[in-house]
This record gives structure tokens, C-alpha cells and sequence, in this order.
């Protein structure tokens, strides 16, 4: 295995083009360490360490944004005083990510590029409309993490490419009802069996906004827009169970796996969705 330790970005992208065969980052290595250890990481591949990258460090205040480095450590993100100000959502709900030691080292970039459909963080900031700043040899760019994904554990980071940061306005919540629930066998040290993550506000007994997003029971996690679609402009007494149904079953695919089953993957994700518009 090949390993670099570049000392900046600009270092970071000449390596990463220079780069033949395969290549991962290595930030916190709490998922990259056990794909090496399991020989999922050839001999001939290549780790590029970024852990020092000043670059990608810190969680900053702008006039209407957040910027969170994406090697912010969960540790770091849960203590900061700027996201328990502007999104208690995140802190609130990631009390849980798997355990104080691995909060310590597990990076929300990794947690974010490593794209597993249980990642907890990804469906709290799908519903915060979050955006990734993108670091490559030509420059930058900004996506939406809306659209990130482009299968299992695929993105559209092109090669030598990195995530550099998460882009949040301070205005994702403006005082909106929030709710996240992941559901595991466990409380701690758990991975998601169904998570969903919803952000909502009620005008005139109606509802007025709502933000969806579900981990676990696709490819990857993803908004709800379909039952977003359904919802809004309604009261909860005009939700028609059936229908909702039926439309849920046209955006979550959920498999069967070693964790749970389909169709108890499926309830569950409907049961939230009911428990959040109470009916
Ligand atoms: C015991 C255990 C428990 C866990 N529990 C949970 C849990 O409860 N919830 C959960 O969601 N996850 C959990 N995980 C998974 C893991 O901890 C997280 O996904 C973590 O956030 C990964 O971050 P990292 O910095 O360690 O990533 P790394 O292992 O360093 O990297 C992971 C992947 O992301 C890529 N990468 C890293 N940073 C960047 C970047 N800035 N730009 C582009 N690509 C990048 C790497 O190339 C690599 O492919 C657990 C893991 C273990 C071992």
C-alpha cells in the first residue's frame, strides 16, 4: 500500500492526479482502518492522508451561513456553541453517533464521502439543504448534498477531488419543529436500521414546510419528495393513510439484510412519518 502525507490542498490534488490505480482518503479511519483490515484495500492502493489539512479544519460563521471543515470531528461538532445556536437538530440527535471514543476521531467529511445508506449525519442535512464545498486541481465548486449520491456508496466526486467543507445557512431551521429517529438494536453503538429526519412548520392548522429525509432504505439516503409533495398545503386530518402509503412505497425501495427485513423497514419508516403529522 502506498501512503502520502500531503501538507496542504494544492500538495493534496498534485498527488491525487498523479495517482494511477485507486485511491482513499484517510481522515478520521474509523471506516477506512476496518476496510484495510478486512483486504478490502488492495496492496497496490494508495491512502492519502488529509487528517492535518489545516485547510479542512473548523467550523466558521459567516454573514448568513455556517461553514462546518469537514474534518470536523463529531465530538467537535456536538460541543460547538454555533451549531447548538443554530441547529440544535444535529446536536440534539447525534448524542448517539456510535460512541463518545469513536465521536472523538469519526469526521463528518468521511461520514459524509463514505456514503453508507445508515450514514446518521446524512439524512439531518439533507433536510437542512446542506451544500459541499468541493475542493479539485481546477478549483472549487458547491453542490447540493441533494443529489450527491449516484448509487451505493457512489458520489459524483470527480477524480482528485475532495470534500472540503458543509455549507448550512443559519436560516435552515428559523424556528421550524424538528424530529429525528434513528432506529437500531440498540441505543449506543448502533447502526440504523430505518432512520428518518423531518423539519416542519404549521401555518393555519396546515402544513406549511416540510423537509423529509429517510437512512437505510435505499442506495443511499435521500429526501422525501414525493410525501413532501403530499403533505404540504394539507391539514393532518386531510392525509389520507392509504395514499400516503402507496406513495411512500414509490420512494423507499428498503432490502432485507442481515439487520432487519423489508417490510418491518417499511413500517417503521411509515410509522414515523404518521408519529411526525400525529394521526
Ligand atoms: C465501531 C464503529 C461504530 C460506528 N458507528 C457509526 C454510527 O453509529 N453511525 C454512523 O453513521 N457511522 C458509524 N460508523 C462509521 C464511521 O465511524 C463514520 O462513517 C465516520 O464518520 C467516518 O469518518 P472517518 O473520518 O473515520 O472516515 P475515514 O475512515 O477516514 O474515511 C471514510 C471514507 O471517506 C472518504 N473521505 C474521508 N474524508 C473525505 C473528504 N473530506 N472528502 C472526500 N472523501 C473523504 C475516504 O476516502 C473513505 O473512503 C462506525 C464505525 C465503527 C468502526
Amino acid at each position: 500500500m502506498n501512503f502520502f502525507n500531503p501538507k496542504n490542498l494544492k500538495e493534496l490534488h498534485s498527488i491525487a492526479d498523479k495517482i494511477d490505480g485507486k485511491y482513499y482518503y484517510l481522515a478520521g479511519g474509523t471506516d477506512i482502518n476496518v476496510q484495510i483490515k478486512h483486504e478490502m484495500i488492495g496492496k497496490d492502493d494508495n491512502i492519502i492522508y488529509i487528517n492535518e489539512l489545516s485547510e479542512l479544519k473548523g467550523i466558521i460563521e459567516e454573514e448568513d451561513e455556517i461553514i462546518l471543515g469537514s474534518l470536523t470531528t463529531f465530538t467537535q461538532l456536538l460541543k460547538s456553541e454555533l451549531m447548538q445556536k443554530y441547529f440544535p437538530i444535529l446536536a440534539e440527535n447525534l448524542q448517539n453517533f456510535a460512541s463518545p471514543l469513536l465521536q472523538t476521531t469519526a469526521t463528518i467529511g468521511g461520514n459524509i464521502a463514505n456514503g453508507s445508506p445508515t450514514a446518521d449525519i446524512i439524512p439531518l442535512l439533507l433536510v437542512l439543504d446542506a451544500k459541499l464545498i468541493l475542493s479539485g486541481a481546477n478549483g472549487e465548486r458547491t453542490v447540493m448534498l441533494n443529489g450527491f449520491y449516484t448509487g451505493y456508496k457512489k458520489n459524483f466526486l470527480a477524480k482528485g477531488e475532495i470534500i472540503k467543507s458543509i455549507v448550512i445557512n443559519k436560516n435552515a431551521l428559523n424556528g421550524a419543529n424538528t424530529f429525528y429517529k434513528k432506529v437500531g438494536a440498540r441505543k449506543t453503538l448502533t447502526i440504523a436500521k430505518v432512520s428518518l429526519a423531518a423539519i416542519w412548520e404549521m401555518e393555519n392548522s396546515k402544513i406549511k414546510r416540510i423537509c423529509l429525509a429517510a437512512g437505510s432504505l435505499n442506495e443511499y439516503a435521500r429526501r422525501l419528495p414525493l410525501v413532501e409533495q403530499y403533505l404540504l398545503n394539507k391539514k393532518k386530518t386531510e392525509v389520507d393513510l392509504k395514499k400516503l402509503e402507496e406513495i411512500l412505497k414509490q420512494e423507499v425501495t428498503p432490502i432485507s439484510d442481515l439487520r432487519s427485513d423489508r417490510e418491518y423497514r417499511f413500517q417503521v419508516c411509515l410509522n414515523l412519518i404518521k408519529e411526525i403529522i400525529e394521526i
